[in-house]
């Protein structure tokens, strides 16, 4: 017994230590009252739960198009490699002027707002409802990957030509004055 009771604390201290490991990205979103908790797209995928209805933070480009709806305009914000849907109000949507594609880099937005990993008012989809939304950087076009090959290849196929002009008018030059 002497030996297990402090055994048990020991037990206990690590339940209780592992339980505020998990329980830290929700004391982070809640943070100060009405404060943002900083979070991860991935991590709000993944850890969905901790983060149902809780105020969070979110950094990414807007990609995709805005899809006007009778509550807002959704978007989605994409981060280290994950996508979320976001709701905004249609004047924070107004401010979003470049949405990210194949062909260029989308707005670079900072969100807050309420994390759903259920939304009951969306068809039980996660998201996020914006409340606040600025913009950190201007997105811009960026080099598509096959026009430049595009390019070349005319020109090389343009340049081929022309040698095979100039070289054929050349030997019928030579033809005619041999
Ligand atoms: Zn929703």
């Amino acid at each position: 017994m002497k030996i297990q009771l402090p055994r048990r604390g020991v037990i206990i201290m690590v339940i209780l230590i592992s339980l505020l490991a998990e329980l830290s990205p929700i004391a982070a979103a809640e943070g100060v009252a009405g404060a943002y908790g900083k979070a991860s797209i991935p991590d709000l995928i993944e850890k969905a739960s901790m983060y149902e209805g809780k105020r969070i933070e979110i950094e990414g480009e807007v990609i995709g198009d805005k899809m006007a709806r009778s509550d807002g305009v959704w978007v989605a914000v994409l981060a280290d490699g994950a996508a979320i849907g976001v709701l905004l109000s249609p004047n924070d949507a107004s401010s979003i002027a470049l949405l990210g594609s194949y062909a260029r880099i989308g707005d670079r937005v900072r969100i807050q707002g309420i994390f759903h990993r259920a939304c009951p008012d969306h068809g039980g989809d996660l998201d996020v409802h914006a409340e606040h939304v600025s913009k950190l950087a201007e997105g811009h076009a960026t080099p598509h990957a096959i026009v430049p090959a595009r390019v070349s290849w005319g020109f090389a196929l343009c340049l081929s030509g022309t040698t095979l002009a100039a070289l054929w008018r050349l030997r019928e030059r030579r033809r005619k004055t041999s």
